[in-house]
């Protein structure tokens, strides 16, 4: 039994996700980091799950917040460091555009 928080949990492009603004303001930036704390991971007997929506994490939220924040400055690395959890977003979907 490992410490949870050293899996790293990839994610994909839904079909459904937000876009990333390509130039956020800082209100978006701003909205993005809420989005990443509020949408954090809880442990349950079948996986992580967002604690906020209780969907599998890192739900949509997460993954938006996440794209904008890495898209602008912001390491994963300094997300897991700061935040605990150990996960990589991509960035944009692929072969679409
Ligand atoms: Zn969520």
């Amino acid at each position: 039994m490992g410490r949870k928080r050293s899996r790293n949990t990839r994610a994909g492009w839904d079909a459904d996700d937000w876009p990333v603004p390509r130039r956020p303001d800082a209100s978006e930036l701003r909205f993005a980091a809420r989005a990443v704390v509020a949408h954090l991971p809880e442990s349950r007997a079948a996986g992580a799950r967002c604690v906020f929506d209780g969907r599998v994490f890192p739900c949509k939220w997460f993954r938006w917040g996440f794209r904008v924040l890495t898209a602008n400055g912001v390491s994963a690395r300094q997300i897991r460091d700061v935040l605990g959890v150990s996960v990589s977003v991509s960035l944009a979907p692929r072969g679409r555009r």
